[in-house]
């Protein structure tokens, strides 16, 4: 039996719209199509490591698809997290990770790649609350380090401890409806592009107006120009790759970017916490750390 639908809201990245979640065998089931109408087509699936992102998938895309992407995520990078024991062995897993998500991206249809707005010098995304992972944060804090000059590094640990600061002020709820530029947003492109986390390798639209008028007004509804059919790929892979890292006992709490990675560029312990399986970050650093 179905268990009553409960919704989740939010329109910050990593945080998609709305999620019908209903147990089964352990898996978290998605039943609604984006525009929250039951799917016209047959209904879909797909985990969700509920509450820690919440996922909006079409029915557009088919179950057994979206499952292959899953188990495969999960099927190559299980035996890289088991025989992890270095920060080294951490990065090349999840850069295989990454790599995954852009080549999923590559490996859809042409027709629904076509479909993407989405192009250099576009940032409306880049101005939204992005919730992620610890081991996203550490993989973009390692791209830092590794890319960025010293100067560079002092503007991007300011910025983002601006950043911090300000979301450490939001009133409970307020993060949410935010709209402020990425601390590594330079000039309208991502500074640390190759090292993005994984809710910015995952989202595409069809309309940059739409995008566009979303940030200036968040009651513009962003879901009417999702491309279903590639969100679900991608939100396939990047499940996969969150239940794995949570299957391996690793920290799997919901993180503000921003907080987080100021966090991980000032204090080095943050990483060998993390390969330790404890907590990464302080709770401050939490995308909702109202109790
Ligand atoms: S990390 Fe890069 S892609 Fe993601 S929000 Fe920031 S600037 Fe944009």
């Amino acid at each position: 039996m179905i268990p009553p639908v409960r919704f989740l809201e939010s329109t910050s990245l990593g945080h998609v719209c709305r999620l019908a979640g209903v147990a089964d065998s352990g898996r978290f089931f998605s039943l609604l199509s984006e525009d929250n109408q039951p799917p016209a087509g047959p209904i879909g699936s797909l985990f969700v490591p509920a509450p820690r992102r919440s996922v909006c998938i079409s029915a557009r895309f088919s179950v057994p698809q979206r499952l292959e992407l899953f188990d495969a995520t999960i099927a190559e990078l299980t035996p890289r997290l088991r025989r992890m024991r270095s920060p080294h062995q951490l990065m090349a897993a999840l850069r295989w990770s990454m790599e995954t998500m852009d080549r999923t991206f590559a490996e859809a249809p042409p027709g629904v790649r076509a479909g993407v707005a989405c192009h250099s010098g576009c940032s409306s995304c880049c101005h939204v609350p992005v919730d992620v992972q610890a081991h996203e944060v550490l993989f973009a804090a390692d791209h830092i380090l590794l890319h960025f000059s010293p100067a560079e590094l002092d503007r991007a640990i300011a910025q983002l401890a601006a950043h911090r600061g300000r979301v450490a002020a939001f009133a409970p709820g307020e993060r949410d409806a935010s709209r402020q530029p990425c601390a590594l947003l330079q000039a309208d492109a991502c500074s640390i592009y190759a090292g993005r986390p994984q809710p910015c390798r995952a989202h595409h639209t069809s309309d940059a107006a739409v995008c566009s008028a979303h940030l200036a007004d968040p009651a513009i509804d962003i879901t009417q120009v999702y491309i279903p059919a590639l969100r679900a790929r991608m939100f396939a892979v990047m499940y996969g790759v969150d239940q794995a890292i949570e299957a391996a006992g690793y920290d799997e709490r919901s993180y503000d970017f921003g907080s987080a990675l100021h966090e991980a560029l000032s204090n080095s312990f943050c990483l060998v916490a993390w390969l330790r399986h404890q907590s990464a970050f302080p709770d401050s650093c939490l995308s909702d750390p109202s109790p």
